[in-house]
Parts: structure tokens; C-alpha cells; sequence
């Protein structure tokens, strides 16, 4: 405020005292005229520093800050300093900018910035190799007309990001791409490429491998079973030793054909281009069929119940379904002592159809129900192999779930029994028997 009435002040009281100095010594004519020249001369000073002003604000990259003097210079001293310090953070951003491009230039997976609309706002070199892209010429496009894959097109459509899609043949031929969506602000999302081409090469050989391996073992076991089966019932063959042998052998290499159908039921619902051929399943039936396998295989060991609590079908696969239920029903025999009670239910858990098999056997530590579908993984390997099974049935069981979209719940209680429930998606309830999948 000091510097206010210092600067508006000066100027009128020199002017002031010198006009008034001269009326005394020249007379009123020449005071007038040294208070108009100055007056005129402090106007166009002004003006100078004024044009000078407005000049730089027009393009302050082009033109240096102008000097002055007086407050003008205490002016164009501050803007001086603002424009230097705005360079400074202006370079500093913009080398921030570079950095963040170098880093991600140099992921080994491809970045695509997509705004709210799925248009492009920026992307790194490998997005432009997997989208087949242009960094420079396709900014503001949107994606999908330059990714047109029905798949894709899809997953950004359906807006369901929890899972990666998989892209096969995605620019060219032999390329797989792995595809993830993540939001990051409101409107904001990042595209993340990775090319899985080799690991699904190796996974595809693995696979090739085991259901190859699980083939060519499965002629020669059924040959020898089919003997070893002939000469058990021979009439003839009255050494003790060679039946027990041939028994044993007889156990083992139906043990054997088991372990092999698994595999390749295994082989073949992990096969990714193995799609899910979807029918009708009249689940109703399906299950009482299955309960009275039950009854043959617990050979009235174990007090069976059946409880059909909804009488709706459901859109699905039935071999697979068959495979899945069977296998929860059978390892609720095997691992239920004798006089133990099973329960086979079909209900429906808001609107979601729901099969469980409950059981009131030795029932599973806590801290093995997170393992249990691996496949091999056995809580109790003796009891496992005595009871004739695979190690495999619960990783079938996962398969088929996870191919009907469905969940695998198991609660368990040792020494109390076991509940196994498979949930499946409400959209695949079909409501009346005669309804179909369309
Ligand atoms: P297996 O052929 O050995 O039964 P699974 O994959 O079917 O293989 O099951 C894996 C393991 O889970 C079994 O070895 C067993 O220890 C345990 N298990 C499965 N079902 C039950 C059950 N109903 N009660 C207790 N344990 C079970």
C-alpha cells in the first residue's frame, strides 16, 4: 500500500511544484505548457511499456520479457521470474512425460490408453505390433475399428473385465495375445497385451502329451486286462498262488485303465479349443439315475437319500455333468465308513440351481479343502488307492465347473462328513423340462 501512494504520488507533485515553480518565474502560458508536455510525455511512456506488455502476453515462448523502469521494471522483473519458473516446471513435466514413454516403451507387454468412448489416446511400440497399430495416425480412433475380432469386440462390449481375454490369431496367424482391461479412473481404462504365443505352444505340446501318452497306454491295458480277466476264470487254474497273483494284477491294471480315462477326460476339458457343446439337461433325471449308481456302488454300506428340492433343468453339457456328479457321489461312498448317511440334493439357491452331495464321513482338515482340486493331491493317500481312486476326480470336477461358468463350495468338518456343492449361474437354469437352451 506504501508503494501505491509512493508511486501515484510522485509523479503529480514533481509535476506540481515544477509547474508552479515556473508560473512564478515564466508565467502561467509556460507552466501550461511544461504541465502539458510532461503530461504527454509520462502518457507515451506509458503506452510504451503498456505495448511492450501486451506484445509478450501474445506469445510468450516467441519474445523475451521486456525491461523497464520504475514499477515497470518491478513489474516485468516478477513476470520474468513467473515465466522462468513456468519453463522450468513446463521442462521438468515434459521430461517426467519422456521418462514414463521410455518405461513403458520398454514393457514387455503392450499398453493401450482408452478413454470412456474405447478411443484410443495413446499406446506403446508392442500394442502397435499386437493391435497392428499406429501410434501417430490411429490416436482418437476407436479400437474396435482397428481390432475387429469378434471376441474383442465383444469383451469391451460386455464390459466384464474380471477375467483376461485370450486372443488367438489376433494380427496374424500362430499369434496369441492375452488381453486385460483396468479402469483407472472414472473414465479412463488401460489395455494390457501379452503375447502368450510360446506358452500356449507348451501348454498345447503338454497337453498333446498326455492325452498321446493316456491313448497309447489304453490298447495294451484293455489286452491285458482282457487276459489276465480270462485266465482268473479259467476253471482249471486251481493254484492259489497264481489266482491271488492274477488278482492283484487284475486290480491293477483296471486301476490303471481308470487313471488313463481320467487323464483323457482331463485331456480334454482342459483343451481350450475344446468348446462346450450345450443342451438340455434334464437334471431331475440325471440325478436319479446317478443315485441309483450310488446305491449299486455303496453295495448298501451306507443309507443313500435322494432330495429333489427343485425340479428345474439345466443348459449345460451332460457327459460332463454325468462325470462331475458321479465323481462327487462316488468319493462321498468312498470316504464315508460303513452305516454312514449321504444325501444327493437338487435345489435352487436364489434362482441359482445348486447339486450338493453331503456326507457324514471322515471328513477334511481346513487346511486341505484350498488344495483339493489339484490334480494328485490326496488328503489320505492309503485310503485313496484302497478305495480305488485316481487323485483326479476333484480336478475333473473343477474343469466342468469352470466350463459351466459354475462354482465348486466345499464345507467340511473332520471326523463330521463333508458337504461338496456345484452352483451354477442363474442364466443356466432352464425352468420347465420341455424348455431348451434357446
Ligand atoms: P481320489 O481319487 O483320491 O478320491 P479326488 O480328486 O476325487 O481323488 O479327491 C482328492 C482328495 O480329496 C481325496 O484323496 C480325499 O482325500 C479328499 N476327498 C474328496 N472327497 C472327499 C469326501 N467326500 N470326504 C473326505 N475326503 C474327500
Amino acid at each position: 500500500m506504501v508503494n501505491f501512494w509512493r508511486h501515484a504520488l510522485a509523479f503529480p507533485l514533481i509535476l506540481f511544484f515544477c509547474s508552479a515553480l515556473i508560473w512564478a518565474v515564466a508565467g502561467v502560458l509556460s507552466a501550461t505548457l511544461f504541465f502539458s508536455l510532461a503530461l504527454s510525455l509520462r502518457w507515451v511512456f506509458f503506452m510504451r511499456y503498456l505495448t511492450a506488455l501486451d506484445h509478450w502476453l501474445a506469445d510468450p515462448e516467441a519474445c523475451v520479457v521486456p525491461n523497464g523502469t520504475g514499477l515497470w521494471e518491478s513489474v516485468f522483473g516478477r513476470l520474468n521470474k513467473m515465466a522462468r519458473l513456468q519453463r522450468e516446471e513446463r521442462e521438468q513435466s515434459s521430461a517426467a512425460l519422456r521418462h514414463l514413454e521410455q518405461a513403458t516403451s520398454a514393457l514387455p507387454e503392450g499398453v493401450v490408453i482408452l478413454d470412456q468412448s474405447d478411443r484410443i489416446e495413446w499406446c506403446n511400440p508392442l500394442a502397435e505390433q499386437h493391435f497392428g497399430l499406429d501410434g501417430a495416425r490411429d490416436i482418437g480412433q476407436q479400437i474396435t475399428y482397428l481390432a475387429r475380432q469378434p471376441e474383442f469386440v465383444q469383451y469391451l462390449t460386455v464390459r466384464d473385465f474380471s477375467e483376461p481375454l485370450v486372443l488367438r490369431g489376433a494380427r496374424h496367424d500362430g499369434l496369441t495375445l492375452s488381453i486385460k482391461l483396468i479402469a483407472y479412473s472414472a473414465s479412463k481404462k488401460l489395455l494390457i497385451s501379452r503375447d502368450i504365443t510360446s506358452f500356449e505352444r507348451i501348454e498345447t505340446m503338454r497337453r498333446d502329451f498326455v492325452a498321446n501318452v493316456s491313448h497309447e497306454l489304453r490298447t495294451p491295458l484293455t489286452v491285458v486286462n482282457g487276459f489276465v480277466e480270462t485266465l482268473s476264470d479259467m476253471p482249471k487254474l486251481d493254484n492259489a498262488m497264481a489266482r491271488r497273483a492274477l488278482h492283484l494284477m487284475g486290480e491293477q491294471t483296471q486301476r490303471m485303465e481308470r487313471l488313463v480315462n481320467d487323464l483323457l477326460t482331463l485331456s480334454k476339458l482342459d483343451n481350450a479349443l475344446n468348446a462346450l457343446k450345450e443342451d438340455t439337461v434334464q437334471a431331475p433325471a440325471l440325478l436319479r439315475t446317478l443315485y441309483e449308481e450310488g446305491l449299486s456302488l455303496s453295495a448298501g454300506k451306507h443309507v443313500l437319500r435322494l432330495e429333489m428340492e427343485s425340479d428345474c433343468n439345466l443348459l449345460g453339457n451332460i457327459e460332463e455333468l454325468r462325470s462331475a456328479f458321479s465323481n462327487l457321489i462316488s468319493n462321498a461312498i468312498r470316504y464315508t465308513p460303513q452305516g454312514g448317511e449321504i444325501v444327493l440334493r437338487w435345489k435352487e439357491c436364489n434362482g441359482q440351481p445348486v447339486f450338493s452331495v453331503q456326507d457324514s464321513g471322515l471328513g477334511i482338515a481346513p487346511h486341505h479343502i484350498p488344495r483339493l482340486t489339484e490334480r494328485f493331491y490326496r488328503v489320505d493317500h492309503s485310503r485313496s488307492r484302497e478305495t480305488g481312486g485316481t487323485g483326479l476326480g476333484l480336478a475333473i470336477v473343477k474343469h466342468v465347473t469352470i466350463r459351466h461358468q459354475a462354482r465348486l463350495e466345499i464345507t467340511s468338518e473332520e471326523g463330521k462328513g463333508s458337504t461338496f456343492s456345484i452352483v451354477f449361474p442363474a442364466k443356466r437354469r432352464l425352468s420347465l423340462p420341455e424348455e431348451n437352451a434357446d
